[in-house]
Parts: C-alpha cells; structure tokens; sequence
C-alpha cells in the first residue's frame, strides 16, 4: 500500500502481511485514530531484529524500539507464542523454533504433541499469549499483553491459521483454532486482544511530548 502524505505514518515491526491486514482492521475500528499503517517491507534498509530477550513483553520493546531508531517513526511490534501448563510455560518465547528450526510449524507441533503423549486431559492446559509495544523515535514506551485460554488437542485438527492452532481449542470451544474462520479467532485471540488495546491507548500516546518535556 502507498502510504498518504501528511498523514501519520505507523510501522509494524514485521513483514508478515497477516497481522499487517488484522491490525489494519481493527485500527480503522478507533474514528479518532487517523493515521497510515505499514509494514516493513516498506523498509527494506531494516534487517531482521534477533528476538533474544526472556519475555514476550521484553522481545517486542526490543523490536519496537529499534525499528522506531531505525526509521524515526511510531512503532507498534509484537511477540507471541504458546505456554504450556505441563511443560511449566515452554515453548514460551521459542515457540517459533522449538523443534530446532525457525518457523518450522509442523516439527514444533509434533514436538508439543509427543512431549505431551502420557499428559491426561485435565493437565493439557495452555494458553496463546501476545505482547504488543508501541515505541517512539523520543524513546517513549508501552507494552500490553492480550491471551487465549485453552486445552491441547492430542491429534492435529484443521487446516486454517498456523502454527499450533490445530491442536489449540479455546475454553468454551469445542474447535481447534485451526477450524475456526479467521474473524471469528481474531475476535477472541491473543494478538486481537492485544492489538485492539493497542488500538485505544494509541491516539492519545501519539501526542505525547518528548520525554522530559512534560
Ligand atoms: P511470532 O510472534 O510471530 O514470532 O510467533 C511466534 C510463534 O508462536 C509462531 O511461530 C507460532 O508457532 C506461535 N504462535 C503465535 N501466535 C499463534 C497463533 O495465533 N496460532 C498458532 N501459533 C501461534
């Protein structure tokens, strides 16, 4: 998309064009909220920023601040991942890589499930959970977190989403994520709670004054 002159521009610290398109939906959703969102993509000078930090909340301010230095610009970044009640909260901040490799989905999965094989129905809780910062080239902060409880599937159901979705059933649900419509997760997932949180605090910290000029 071309962003417009004039307008405020706001960077998403990712090139994944999922999340760019749903948290454009839900910050056309806040009337007093008039600003341009981008991607990365529209940054090509930014390389990709090693999430080496213990915490959801801590890997996404350090995304989003050094892309705010970066560019100049505000700066909405997020981090997420899956906690497991019977693996004491792993795969956690590895989610993406648990099995070895980066972004390998279905080795991740599998993992989960054989580490989980003897693991009975009532100790298969877990939880999605999202962080979300907003950083300013002043240096300005703030992070929140939005999550979705549920319980894990023994076998892979579904074929919508990613990563662990087909094996993630919601409290209240009787589908996996992965057989839900995608407005229907957005509406109850991690990243859309997050997001949407987001969404109000952000016309308001926008306008706020560099830091020691309050
Ligand atoms: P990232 O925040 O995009 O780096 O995602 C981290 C990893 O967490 C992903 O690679 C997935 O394995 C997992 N994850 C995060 N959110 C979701 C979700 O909504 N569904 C399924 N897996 C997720």
């Amino acid at each position: 998309m071309s962003p417009t002159v004039g307008r405020t521009w706001i960077v998403l610290a990712t090139r994944n064009p999922g999340k760019i398109a749903e948290l454009r939906r839900i910050l056309t959703e806040v009337p007093s909220l008039d600003v341009d969102l981008v991607g990365l993509e529209e940054f090509p000078q930014v390389g990709d920023i090693a999430e080496t930090a213990a915490t959801f909340a801590a890997n996404a301010l350090l995304k989003a601040h050094a892309v705010a230095d970066a560019t100049g610009l505000p700066v909405v970044a997020d981090d997420s991942g899956l906690c497991v009640d019977a693996l004491a909260g792993m795969p956690g901040v590895l989610s993406a890589r648990w099995a070895g490799r980066h972004g390998d989905d279905v080795a991740n999965l599998q993992l989960v499930l054989g580490q989980l094989a003897d693991v009975p129905a009532e100790r298969r809780g877990a939880r999605f959970v999202c962080a979300a910062a907003v950083a300013l080239p002043t240096g300005a902060e703030r992070v929140v977190e939005g999550e979705l409880v549920g319980v894990l599937t023994t076998t892979p159901r579904g074929t919508n989403g990613f990563g662990y979705d087909p094996i993630f059933v919601p409290v209240g649900e009787g589908r996996t994520t992965a057989e839900m419509a995608p407005a229907e997760k957005d509406a109850i997932s991690h990243r859309g709670r997050a997001f949407r949180d987001v969404a109000a605090f952000l016309p308001e910290f926008l306008t706020r004054p560099p830091l020691g000029h309050r």
